[in-house]
């Protein structure tokens, strides 16, 4: 019993692995279509293990002389501001 278990965890590593990727439904059918031939079972395994896809954050230049971000909430306070006007805490 113990056997078949460990076999079927074995066998759903990669869908195990990859279960909170991006890709993870992909990633389980073709675990689950494509396991039982080796070299499916190691695609999805590398599928798993690879890095997520970059994602672009944008980046805004603001100028210092503007005011100040806030280290508690980020809100941008104007130049000479000694509290943050969205959540007051001491900038
Ligand atoms: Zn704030």
């Amino acid at each position: 019993m113990f056997f078949v278990i460990f076999s079927i965890l074995i066998y759903f590593l990669p869908a195990l692995i990859g279960r909170h990727k991006a890709d993870a439904g992909a990633i389980f059918i073709v675990n689950l279509l494509f396991g039982w031939t080796v070299i499916g079972w190691f695609i999805a395994l590398i599928w798993a293990c690879a890095a997520e896809r970059y994602v672009h954050v944008p980046v805004y230049a603001v100028p210092v002389s503007s005011g100040r971000f806030c280290s508690q909430c980020g809100t941008l306070s104007p130049y000479g501001a000694h509290f943050c006007a969205a959540c007051g805490r001491a900038v």
